[in-house]
């Protein structure tokens, strides 16, 4: 069995090592969710629902030790995967929900002496597939509510943060979990791939890249299984000219930045209306040339490194192809720290529309500010994106939000917030190229996912 070594991403020192699944192994951990199926689906909602209890409270204890583990293999700083552990929790404290989620419709006398009542069930083994930037939050967005649903689980999580998702396994056991209800396998796309071909694998979340994400929901779809696969992004942060201020500056490097832009939600464009961008590049500059790069482990570092040396490198050619085609650089990159991938904060000022920068998921910290005259430009300018996760409006006028709110394309919208992300009982998913698939995840989007309705009517003769 092939093994991978995981790093912290910082100093880059052996934090542990995972076993890569084969098929055989992959045929297993499937076997052993259809085995736990059959008893678990039989467990009243209100038991279930009392792991999840146990779970979001032995999580919370735990929480800086996940917290730790995020943001060694990950990179990210503490503060931003204590965050991330929070909103993985309430996905559990969600789940423990599932009671009230997963009560169905009744209605009497639909024709003479007939009723109605609509149920909803499990749909049996589910998989997840997950990404490298949220290696606590998006699984805990998938497997609680699966199984609080009544379905059992096998997770994929990235091999490049393997090792939170299996301590969220390991507390997952000592808190009681039935065994093979919940499993855990590593590896690639390969093992992704024999994980949805499986003809016991019923349903397939996935999270990840547009590419990756579309050739999933192809898949899942030809073997007649449901599926939700979020894909990547591209998210447009409109500025208007009557918040062109220090807490919008503020949001936006935040957005921009944070995670060193390895977020789904990252603000990477911003598209400044009329005054806006004269007055907000400046103080953009300022601050994000004075963001601390480091181990995110460390106190007061702001921006840990990215995830790889590949990662980097795709980066910086952004950047490098950037300035060889002429854009215009307000804040160039500059010496960062050893011992991991950093890259620092990069600003570039005019950008046209139609370019890379402002097109494509460069997933790192670079910031591509495009001038739009009107606030139907911006909205034009976004809904161009073949993507349509999320994008948001900073203004004062309310006219102003409620036209973009309504006129934007995508799945989530902030105003006056620069990362607009769903707490767990909304659902979180974007439109275009960021989804593939109709239910999005956590909410009641993920109750129907996670579901298959069941509509009785009944006749009692006298
Ligand atoms: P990735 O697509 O490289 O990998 C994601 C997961 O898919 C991993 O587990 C990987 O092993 C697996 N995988 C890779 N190729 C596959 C294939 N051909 N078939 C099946 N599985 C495959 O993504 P990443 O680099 O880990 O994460 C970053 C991406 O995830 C970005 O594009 C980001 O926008 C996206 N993302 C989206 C959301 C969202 O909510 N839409 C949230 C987080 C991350």
């Amino acid at each position: 069995m092939t093994r991978v070594q995981v790093h912290d991403k910082a100093g880059r020192e052996l934090l542990g090592e995972i076993a890569v699944a084969q098929r055989d192994d992959v045929n297993r951990a499937v076997s052993t969710a259809r085995e736990a199926f059959a008893a678990w689906r039989e467990v009243p909602v209100v038991e279930r629902a009392r792991h999840f209890f146990r779970y979001a409270d032995a999580l919370e204890r735990r929480r800086e030790e996940l917290a730790l583990s995020v943001s060694r293999e990950n990179g990210k700083t503490l503060a931003d995967a204590r965050a991330e552990v929070r909103r993985g929790i309430e996905a559990v404290e969600f789940a423990a929900g599932m009671p009230s989620l997963m009560m169905g419709d009744a209605l009497s006398d639909v024709a003479r002496g007939i009723d109605s009542i609509s149920l909803r069930h499990p749909v049996g083994v589910c998989a997840g597939i997950t990404p490298f930037n949220f290696p606590a939050m998006i699984p805990l967005w998938m497997f609680p509510i699966a199984l609080a649903a009544g379905n059992t689980f096998v997770l994929k999580p990235s091999p490049q943060t393997p090792l939170t998702p299996e301590l969220l396994h390991a507390i997952a056991g000592e808190c009681g979990f039935p065994p093979g209800i919940f499993n855990v396998v590593h590896g690639g796309g390969e093992t992704a791939e024999s994980l949805i071909e499986h003809p016991d694998v019923a349903a397939v979340s996935f999270v990840g890249s547009s590419n990756a994400a579309r050739h999933v929901q192809e898949r899942a779809v030809r073997a007649h299984k449901r599926v939700q696969a979020l894909g990547g992004a591209k998210n447009y942060l409109v500025v208007m000219p009557d918040a062109a201020d220090s807490a919008t500056c503020d949001a936006v490097i935040s957005a921009a930045f944070g995670g060193a832009g390895q977020r789904c939600l990252a603000g990477s464009v911003l598209v400044a209306v009329g005054a806006a961008g004269d007055a907000l590049a400046p103080m953009l500059v300022d601050a994000a040339a004075k963001l601390r790069l480091g181990r995110g482990t460390a106190d007061g570092v702001e921006i840990g490194p990215v995830v790889s040396d590949d990662a980097l490198a795709r980066i910086n050619g952004y950047v490098e192809r950037a300035v060889n085609g002429g854009a215009r650089l307000l804040l160039g990159p500059r010496a960062v720290p050893e011992g991991g991938a950093f890259a620092a904060p990069v600003i570039f000022d005019r950008v046209d529309p139609s370019s890379e920068l402002a097109r494509d998921e460069i997933f790192g910290p670079v910031l591509a500010i495009v001038r739009a005259g009107t606030l139907d430009e911006a909205i034009a300018v976004a809904n161009r994106s073949r993507y349509g996760n999320a994008s948001s409006i900073f203004t004062r006028d309310g006219g102003s939000a409620r036209t973009f709110a309504s006129r934007i394309e995508v799945g989530m919208v902030g105003i006056n917030v620069g990362i607009a992300a769903p707490m767990a009982f909304f659902p979180f998913g974007g439109v275009k190229d960021s989804i593939f698939g109709d239910l999005r995840c956590h909410g009641k989007d993920a109750v129907a996912f996670y579901t298959q309705q069941r509509v009785v009517v009944s006749r009692w003769p006298s």
